[in-house]
């Protein structure tokens, strides 16, 4: 089954009087969604009582949560401190999400800044391997979810992720389709463009392993030099990547996993209209097959 969900609280949410993200898991729950990314990407201020009762209420009501680990994460950096601090965020945010019995936790692996790019991506590499070893010696559950990027200086590219993807089975990658889309300078127009991703990510890490996706979508504004510049609603349809061809992907690809609204302020919102969306092409590719 493909879940969809919203990455961190809507605007309309506080504006209809809710404070708490306790209040989530019922609010989606009333809106059909199926997953909630809680975000710590500012850092990890979520106190255990607080993620114990955040997941025993996403539980009930049958919400799947995922939690962003920290912008500040830098596993390319060529500051052995830097990684240390890096090393230290992951472990805060995987056990933030062993409360909230949330099993997936999206990562930005890290920027080269002004170094060798190869020798940063290598350096990623070789310090993510060493945390993936010690959450076993740990013994935890939760999965490492390296995220594909949306600015040219960082380390994220989809061959990056779905490399870094085999250094253990626990990897899932998260496909940023924005991130992708901008990254690019605007790559995905057609259905092929988005084939093309999932034929890859298929090919790399078979079949299995490669329907559980992580993805985040927003539409996104980029800039030619950098890549990406501004998350934009769904509903700003100057900017892309549409929806409609990578829905139609989810559906014949039979992709299971997570769909994240990353959309500006309207997140939980726009997660049911892309679920709507997927569901009116699934119904009618069912329809169609039947009567064949
Ligand atoms: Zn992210």
């Amino acid at each position: 089954m493909l879940l969809f969900g919203p990455s961190g609280n809507s605007e309309i949410f506080y504006q209809q009087g809710h404070k708490s993200s306790l209040e989530m898991p019922p609010w989606l729950r009333a809106m059909n969604l199926g997953a909630y990314e809680y975000s710590c990407t500012r850092g990890v201020r979520l106190g255990p009582e607080t993620a114990k009762k955040l997941g025993s209420i996403a539980v009930e009501n049958n919400i799947k949560l995922s939690v962003h680990a920290p912008y500040f994460i830098n596993f390319a950096s060529i500051d052995p401190e830097m990684i240390k601090k890096s090393e230290t965020y992951i472990l805060d945010t995987v056990a933030a999400a062993e409360h909230l019995q949330a099993d997936r936790v999206i990562v930005h692996v890290g920027s080269p800044s002004k170094a060798d790019r190869e020798e940063a991506y290598n350096r990623a590499y070789k310090n993510l391997y060493e945390m993936v070893e010690k959450l076993k010696v740990i013994g935890s559950k939760v999965r490492i979810c390296p995220e594909t990027m949306g600015k040219k200086n960082q380390i994220g590219s989809l061959d990056e992720v779905l490399q870094l993807c085999l250094i253990d089975d626990s990897l899932i990658p998260t496909i940023d389709f924005g991130h992708l889309h901008a990254v690019n300078n605007g790559s995905l127009q057609k259905k092929d463009d988005f084939k093309r991703i999932f034929e890859c990510i298929l090919n790399k890490l078979g079949d299995k392993r490669g329907k559980l996706l992580h993805m985040h979508y927003s539409r996104i504004e980029y800039t030619e030099k950098g890549g990406e510049k501004k998350h934009w609603t769904f509903d700003d349809r100057q900017f892309g990547p549409d929806f409609e061809f990578l829905a139609e992907c989810l559906v014949e690809y039979k992709i299971q996993g997570t769909v994240i609204a990353e959309t500006a302020g309207t997140m939980a919102e726009d997660a049911v209209k892309l679920m709507s969306i997927y569901n009116k092409i699934k119904e009618h590719r069912l329809f169609t097959l039947e009567n064949i």
